[in-house]
């Protein structure tokens, strides 16, 4: 999948692309991820990007015209790379709240071109003529989107196709089919005087896939109900549930 991202800190990025499932992913040719500084499309000799806000108040806003002309030149590159889906998506504590759902259809266009903001945020006109979508990583304020944006980056990435391998398969993840992941244990069999649950040492696949979809389903019970009700149980699982609401009665 092809990336821009716009930002002042290009050098952040090294993160994404340097480590884990997203350097392997860089190195593979799985993401083509360029860096665009707006500096670089900046006009006079100290090349500002920013200005102070029309009407007063503390900080500084990043000016319309160079983000603009790094757009521009983001929508060219992807252009000549043959990528014709690629919606511009700036981080903004004020986008809608990233999930699962959204990430999953992310994977589906051909390319991101990602805006990442500094200071007290971008004109109001840029977003009105170039962002198609603004994303939040929660509602909390950071003070850049380099963060949110590499968080749309990993989790974006981790789920393209062959980007992980099967022993690290994205399927069984907190989120992917509704419900949030089961407890995980390794070894020593004992930490602590704690002990591995015996049925994953038994080697009996059934009952090791349906104790971990009634310790996935009770423990979405527990810390997130909202998504309990929303999952659609098949056959089977409803008999595992009635199973062990009888064995507990
Ligand atoms: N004044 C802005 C507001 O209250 O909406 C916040 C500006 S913030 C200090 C600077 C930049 O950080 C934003 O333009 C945005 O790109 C990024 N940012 C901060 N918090 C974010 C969040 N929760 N999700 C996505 N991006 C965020």
């Amino acid at each position: 999948m092809w990336f821009a991202v716009i930002t002042l800190f290009p050098e952040m990025f090294e993160a994404i692309t340097s480590y884990g499932i997203s350097g392997r992913a860089a190195k593979r040719d799985l993401v083509q991820l360029t860096c665009i500084n707006p500096r670089d499309f900046a006009e006079g000799n100290y090349r500002r990007v920013d200005e102070r806000p029309f009407g007063g108040g503390p900080g500084m806003v990043m000016m319309a015209e160079p983000l603009a002309k790094a757009i521009k030149h983001a929508k060219q590159l992807a252009m000549q790379a043959g990528k014709n889906q690629v919606p511009v998506v700036y981080m903004s504590p004020q986008g809608k709240t990233l999930n699962e759902q959204a990430v999953k259809e992310f994977v589906e266009y051909d390319g991101l071109i990602i805006l990442c903001g500094r200071y007290e945020g971008v004109d109001e006109r840029l977003i009105q003529k170039y962002v198609d979508q603004e994303w939040s990583i929660g509602d909390y304020v950071l003070s850049g989107g380099e963060l949110p944006a590499m968080v749309l980056l990993d989790s974006v990435i981790r789920r393209l196709p062959d980007a992980m391998s099967d022993m690290q398969s994205a399927e069984q993840d907190s989120f992917v089919d509704g419900l949030l992941d089961c407890p995980q244990y390794t070894k020593p069999d004992c930490f602590e005087g704690l002990d591995v649950p015996e049925v994953l040492k038994s080697g009996h696949h059934l009952n090791i896939e349906k104790w971990r979809f009634l310790q996935r389903y009770q423990r979405t019970l527990d810390r997130r109900p909202e998504l309990v009700e929303k999952f659609e149980l098949t056959k089977q699982k409803k008999k595992w549930l009635k199973k062990q609401d009888s064995s507990e009665s």
